[in-house]
């Protein structure tokens, strides 16, 4: 007696995806991001974290390795933050326009 058995296979698609957004160590809140830049060394590129809360801003130290996922550089950074080791800046995240971070150079006014 042959069971014919059909071959059900089910592939069950497994995004992987990897997380983009963080907890922000300072806020708490989940909007921290991380996004990456072009540097001028091939291989490599540039991290820039921030949180879409309460303004957090910072750039990691040194180019990262372009095989770098977000998460690779949200772990550094939370080590380097807790540590004191990397510069944060606060940047409000409500500007309307790009315009008015202007820098007004003061032509020598005498
Ligand atoms: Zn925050």
């Amino acid at each position: 007696m042959g069971k014919r058995r059909k071959k059900y296979k089910r592939v069950v698609k497994r995004e992987a995806k990897l997380p983009t957004v963080f907890q922000c160590p300072r806020c708490g809140a989940k909007t921290l991001s991380v996004r990456f830049e072009k540097t001028d060394t091939p291989g490599f590129k540039k991290a820039v974290i921030s949180c879409g809360s309460c303004g957090l801003y910072a750039e990691y130290p040194q180019p990262v390795p372009e095989i770098w996922e977000p998460v690779d550089v949200y772990a550094k950074f939370i080590d380097l933050y807790l540590e004191g080791k990397i510069t944060v800046e606060t940047r409000k995240p409500e500007k309307g326009s790009e315009v008015g971070e202007g820098q007004q150079v003061s032509e020598g006014e005498s």
